[in-house]
């Protein structure tokens, strides 16, 4: 066998193992059947092959929400963006090249074009390291999604928006409770790390949106208080007692 056929055949047994988790997630994790039934109950049911497994060709992503979208303003539509809106990407924007994503944030600048986010929920199949990973990132994602449900969010042009599910996202997955049992019986402490956790990993996602990335910091202190303590649709933090 070639090295090429090999690497196919390596690629396929991630997306097997990670659509694995996705169906286990689905079938048997409350929290994602939890949040999929509030996307239902609020009027936006997740369409088929809402959530998938992508190649993110080593990119150092455990997941994501939305792929870029950017439909033309100019008169011909002859240009290179011509069909890019009807094709079905089997790769996340991040494994394109940051001048791309660049240009494309230009162009709308320079009012030639509108980008939008497709609502659709990726885990980077290399990268997940289990079936509770596998969860936490759709958690996560998922959350993102309800928040576009839930209001006009624009997170592509809105960084205080941006900021906001991030930090609800962060907060809510439950990926910054890892270290629970370490610090279990230290609460104000915990809850101390919890906040620092989730502001310090929100900061690193407002910043890979190029209209964000310069005063990230800013946006997400701005909103930590008030989106740290939303929890919808949840009645409380779910990992905490
Ligand atoms: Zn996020």
């Amino acid at each position: 066998m070639d090295t090429t056929s090999q690497e196919e055949k390596g690629k396929a047994e991630f997306k097997k193992t990670c659509d694995g988790y996705i169906n286990q997630g689905l079938q048997s994790n409350p929290t994602i059947q939890f949040l999929i039934q509030n996307l239902v109950d609020m009027g936006c049911p997740p369409p088929a092959g809402f959530m998938r497994c992508l190649d993110c060709e080593g990119k150092p992503v455990s997941g994501g929400f939305g792929m870029l979208q950017e439909d033309s303003m100019e008169k011909s539509s002859s240009s290179s963006l011509k069909g890019e809106r009807s094709n079905f990407r089997d790769k996340p924007d991040c494994t394109r090249p940051r001048q791309d994503i660049l240009d494309q944030f230009q162009r709308e600048k320079d009012g030639k074009s509108k980008l939008s986010l497709r609502p659709e929920i990726y885990i980077c199949q290399e990268h997940v390291a289990g079936p509770q990973h596998a969860n936490t990132i759709l958690a996560h994602e998922l959350i993102h999604a309800i928040d576009m449900c839930r209001s006009k969010m624009d997170p592509l042009h809105n960084c205080m928006h941006l900021a906001c599910t991030e930090i609800r996202a962060e907060n809510l997955s439950g990926e910054c409770n890892m270290s629970w049992e370490f610090m279990r019986g230290k609460l104000d402490g915990w809850l101390g790390h919890g906040q620092k956790c989730v502001r310090r990993r929100a900061i690193d996602s407002v910043r890979a949106n190029p209209n964000c990335t310069k005063n990230a910091a800013a946006y997400v202190d701005a909103a930590m208080e008030r989106c740290y303590k939303d929890t919808f649709p949840f009645e409380r933090h779910p990992n905490q007692a």
